[in-house]
């Protein structure tokens, strides 16, 4: 298969005035083109780290990333992050905030806008786009800081427990839409979650990482060919 990211032995060593922490060890895997894969482990055990780490927010320790092939250090415009917190823009109307990143990134061309447009349209924002964030629900919220990273058309999406705020019913409802709105848009996605059945009914991959330093501990391959046929053997 298609290699689109690749993670090799990642180590974070986080100095602070206490002394240091090791954070992650010797962390390597690869995303293939258009996978979901699902990162879980105990509370602490280095998950935000390390997509802060693929991000280029965060600096590593050790180790490479490689992006299509390519070697990155810092941040990569092919990869978007959505992180706990939607991170709208309260003082801006919901046009101006899924426009923001293109405005920031100084792509806001005739056809960028329209693929914004057809996206509130398609994901039913469009009538909601001149409201301010604090007038829409929560689902909805995400679904514009969803769009507003999609704008600028990244090829690989990182959520940090992105869903995590919301109550259970929206938190269904919201993980359902999005997951088929990154489907449809062939987005390749990297997901933190506590979750455990949102791992296992959304993604092709779960890598398990060990408690603190975080290591791949286990990397389970979710086969709905095998499922589905033992649901039927039962
Ligand atoms: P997780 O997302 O799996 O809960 P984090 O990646 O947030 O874990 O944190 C991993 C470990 O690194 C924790 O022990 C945390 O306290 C520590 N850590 C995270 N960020 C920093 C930082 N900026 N400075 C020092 N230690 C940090
Ligand atoms: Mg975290």
């Amino acid at each position: 298969m298609n290699k689109i990211l690749e993670v090799k032995n990642i180590s974070k060593l986080y100095q602070n005035k206490d002394g240091e922490i090791l954070a992650l060890k010797n962390v390597t895997f690869r995303l293939n083109k258009g996978e979901f894969v699902s990162i879980i482990g105990p509370s602490g055990c280095g998950k935000s780290t390390l997509l802060s780490i693929i991000s280029g927010l965060e600096e590593k320790t050790e180790g490479e990333i490689y992006i299509e092939g390519d070697k990155v250090e810092g941040i990569c415009n092919k990869i978007g992050y959505m992180l706990q917190r939607d991170c709208l823009l309260e003082w801006k109307t919901i046009y101006s905030n899924v426009l923001f990143g293109l405005e920031v990134q100084n792509k806001k061309s005739q056809e960028n806008i329209e693929y914004v447009e057809k996206l509130l349209k398609k994901y039913n924002l469009y009538e909601f786009k001149d409201k301010y964030p604090s007038e829409l629900s929560g689902g909805m919220r995400q679904r514009a800081a969803l769009i507003r990273t999609l704008a600028v058309k990244p090829k690989i999406l990182l959520l940090d427990e992105a869903f995590s705020a919301l109550d259970y019913q929206t938190r269904i409802m919201v993980t359902n839409d999005i997951y088929s709105i990154l489907r449809k848009e062939n987005i390749t996605a990297l997901i933190v979650t506590h979750d455990i059945s949102e791992a296992i009914s959304m993604s092709d991959r779960i890598l398990v990482l060990s408690k603190r330093p975080g290591m791949i501990k286990d990397i389970h391959k979710i086969d709905f060919e095998i499922e589905r046929k033992n649901s039927n053997e039962l």
